[in-house]
């Protein structure tokens, strides 16, 4: 890449052949990385995992996977169909960078630090920093992204998103929660209402303050809606051929008010 800038970076390629399709993009040459091995898998280091780009969302649903990073194996789920899941990759979801990527708002509420690398040398970007706009990231031509960390699942996580209909669309609404019982955190992002996904700081530090930490409970269950309304109040969305705002903000409102219930009430 650094020595020739022309090819164009292709992983599993249901982002990339879609642009080509409706020529929105010709390229001259192409660099696949299916054969990239190293950048396949992924690891565990102590309370941290490093999910190489080119895990694909099959790979998300193995079992051992499901149990560190529950969200993100929810999220797979919800992806496509299972063509595409067998060939779609994070990486790509990462470097399309849309705010209807389904495993970006699980990779906003876990504070994922992604890393890029070239001849230059590696860096690490936290997600929210590599992504500046709808379809926008700070790449650089010659930069690839390698591989992405998270910790590892210490509580409840859930990812729920609205659309159509249940496979095979694009998220309308999506909501992403973590709850991290270690350190007394919750993490929450919105996807698909807001140019970019959509952090939920005030409605975290709420309900963060209502949870009673030792016994991992909610003592008071009109702080569910309480949450939802101030997500719903966070998001930004826009009417388009998809949905209405109006919808959309209703359906972030009902979205984050199940995921705490449920992180809070299993079986709710
Ligand atoms: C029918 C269909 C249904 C879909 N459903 C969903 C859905 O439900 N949810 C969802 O979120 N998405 C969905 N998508 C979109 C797509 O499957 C995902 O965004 C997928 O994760 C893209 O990954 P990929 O490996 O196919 O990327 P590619 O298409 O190969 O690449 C996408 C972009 O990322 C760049 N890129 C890829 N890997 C790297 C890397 N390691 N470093 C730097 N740049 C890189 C490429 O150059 C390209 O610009 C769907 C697509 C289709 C066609």
């Amino acid at each position: 890449m650094a020595a020739d800038p022309r090819p164009q970076v292709l992983a599993g390629g249901t982002d990339f052949m879609v642009e080509v399709n409706y020529d929105h993009r010709r390229p001259t040459a192409v660099m696949s990385l299916r054969r990239v091995d190293e950048l396949r898998g992924w690891r565990r280091h102590g309370d941290r995992l490093t999910v190489g780009a080119g895990l694909r969302y099959v790979d998300m649903l193995e079992s051992e996977f499901e149990v560190s990073a529950p969200a993100l194996a929810q999220a797979a789920r919800t992806v496509g169909s299972p063509q595409i899941r067998n060939t779609g990759t994070i990486g790509g979801n990462v470097a399309t960078a849309s705010p209807a990527g389904d495993t970006l708002p699980v990779l906003y509420a876990l504070d994922a630090e992604v890393t890029v690398s070239s001849t230059r040398g590696d860096r690490v970007v936290p997600i929210q920093e590599l992504i500046v706009g709808p379809k926008r990231t700070t790449l650089a031509p010659d930069e690839l992204i390698v591989s992405i960390s998270i910790p590892v699942s210490k509580g409840p996580q859930e990812f729920l998103k609205i659309g159509v209909r249940n496979a095979m669309v694009i998220a309308v609404a999506s909501v992403a929660l973590v709850v991290d019982g270690d350190n007394r955190h919750i993490g929450c992002a919105l996807g698909s209402v807001g140019p970019t996904i959509i952090r939920c700081s005030e409605a975290e530090a709420m309900a963060e303050a209502e949870i009673d930490w030792d016994r991992l409970h909610l003592p008071d269950p009109r702080v569910y809606e309480t949450f939802g309304a101030m997500c719903a109040a966070a998001s930004s969305p826009i009417d388009d051929h998809r949905s209405t705002s109006r919808y959309r903000r209703h359906g972030v409102y009902v979205l984050a008010t199940r995921a705490l219930m449920r992180a809070f009430e299993p079986g709710a």
